[in-house]
């Protein structure tokens, strides 16, 4: 099963997958943890998106892309993909969808994690204030969920036009918002279920 991940940054989207994945074996593949990675390895690809991160803009939908294209193969043997925070844009969501077709799979369902602008800022700021995370800081969250209702936003009615799109509050505990999101994919796989 392939599925994505889908909400504004600091919805809890990180940490859902990260769960998805010790229960059920899946591969997380987060552009977001991949782009940092590059940064802190000090690559040519780190040195160019360095800056954009820490102003909280989108990097360029082909660098993503390229991120997520070398990743795939890998997420076949684990059964299936958890995106996070991929794709952002429309030209990200059709390149995801024609990547994956030309390897005959699909994405399954995207289970849009929806929290309200005030418990994001509420969230942000103490993540900031905990992890010093650079982009977390006001100005950059600005620009990012500004980022999230111009260019990525515009993918639900994408993925609802697919018939793919599951909503769950994101409000709750991350114990609730873990129910719901189980219940949506149902029993994870004999096969896959580890632990
Ligand atoms: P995240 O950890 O998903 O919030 O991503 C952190 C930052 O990495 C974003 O604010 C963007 O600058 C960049 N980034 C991550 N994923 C993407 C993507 N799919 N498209 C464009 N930029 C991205």
């Amino acid at each position: 099963m392939n599925l994505i991940l889908f909400g504004p940054p600091a919805a809890g989207k990180g940490t859902q997958a990260k769960r998805l994945v010790d229960e059920r074996g899946m591969v997380q593949l987060s552009t977001g943890d991949m782009l940092r990675a590059a940064i802190a390895s000090g690559s040519p690809l780190g040195e160019r998106v360095k800056g954009i991160m820490e102003r909280g803009e989108l990097v360029s939908d082909a660098i993503v892309i390229a991120l997520i294209e070398e990743r795939l193969p890998e997420t076949e043997a684990a059964g299936g993909a958890i995106f996070d925070g991929f794709p952002r844009t429309v030209a990200q969501a059709e390149a995801l969808d024609s990547m994956l077709a030309g390897r005959n799979a699909k994405i399954d369902v995207v289970i849009r994690l929806r929290v309200n602008e005030h418990e994001l800022l509420e969230r942000i700021s103490r993540r900031f204030a905990e992890q010093g995370r650079a982009d977390d800081n006001p100005d950059a969250y600005a620009v990012r969920l500004k980022a999230y209702n111009d260019q990525t936003a515009p993918l639900l009615p994408y993925y609802a036009a697919q018939d793919k799109l599951v909503e769950v509050d994101g409000m709750g505990t991350v114990e609730a918002v873990a129910a719901e999101i189980d219940h949506a994919l149902g029993p994870p796989p004999v096969a896959a279920a580890v632990g």
